[in-house]
């Protein structure tokens, strides 16, 4: 009788067992969650790289921006890893939410500025222990460029260092067409604090572009932050710079902006799609496959 329940026990387990798919065949969407802060570390091992060795990591930083919130350069990064991870089946890392604010807009309230050299070897350190959790592909989603330079040192240390794969993108120098297409206009670089900064945060927290604030700055004027190549100032006598007067105007359109900014999402999701298929063939590859 004993014997009878034992087996009839395996044969149950070897039925859950085979009713549960293996975890090598799971995806990202079929766990309980994307965010890689959200386990235990045990469950962890588990995941990485079995399930994925892909990890988005969002930086940004804490700047005035116009009317857009200060914050706008770390929700900007966030929102477009919420928008990418399923289609690159990828964890998302936590958020790197301080960066390097430029001295132009360092001195208004609520800027936040990391020096250059501590940034870069902070990315580092994060990265590092990215790659040593096992992720092998990791997707920087960049929200500040005065981040740019410090991370891309870092990046290329970490590459030489460990062979790990990286990517990162400055939404605001891909993708030019998207403007385009939604607003109208030739394509351009984005501007600081402009129509398409302001719709990537609009598209997904409308209360985050101060409009009674915009129209205080004044419509005409919000936007000439900069001045030609050859001059240099500090502080910027504004917040915000448009890259061409009657082009870039903020935009309170709710429906264009989210269309604006599924349009950089796919982009970004497509490049590093690609990126991952051509270093895992390039892997191969070295391996005398
Ligand atoms: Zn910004």
């Amino acid at each position: 009788m004993r014997k009878l329940a034992i087996s009839l026990l395996s044969v149950f387990a070897a039925l859950i067992l085979s009713s549960l798919p293996l975890l090598s065949q799971t995806k990202v969407k079929d766990l309980k969650s994307h965010y890689m802060q959200d386990y235990a570390w045990m469950r962890l091992a588990q995941i990485v790289p079995k399930v994925t060795d892909r990890v988005i990591l969002p930086i940004g930083t804490v700047e005035s921006h116009g009317a857009c919130a200060i914050g706008t350069d770390n929700y900007i990064p966030q929102n477009f890893a919420e928008l990418i991870w399923d289609k690159c089946n990828a964890l998302v890392a936590p958020a790197v939410n301080h960066g390097t604010t430029g001295a132009s807009v360092a001195r208004f309230p609520g800027s936040i500025t990391i020096r250059p050299e501590i940034m870069e070897e902070y990315l580092y350190d994060v990265m590092k222990d990215l790659i040593r959790s096992g992720f092998k592909n990791i997707l920087i989603i960049n929200g500040h460029g005065g981040n740019t330079d410090p991370l891309k040192k870092a990046m290329t240390r970490l590459h030489l260092e460990t062979s790990a794969h990286l990517l990162t993108v400055d939404w605001w120098k891909i993708g030019f067409d998207a403007a385009a297409q939604v607003y109208g206009g030739k394509p351009q670089q984005s501007g600081h604090g402009d129509l398409e900064e302001a719709a990537l945060v609009l598209s997904m927290r409308p209360d985050l572009v101060d409009k009674e604030m915009y129209e205080k700055l004044g419509k005409d004027n919000v936007g000439r932050a900069g001045v030609e190549d050859g001059f240099f100032m500090v502080p910027a006598w504004a917040t915000s710079r448009l890259p061409e007067k009657g082009f870039g105007y903020m935009d309170f359109d709710v429906k264009k902006a989210k269309e604006y900014t599924q349009k950089k999402a796919d982009t970004i999701t497509s490049v590093f799609l690609e990126a991952v298929q051509r270093w895992e063939m390039n892997e191969e590859w070295k391996k005398g496959k």
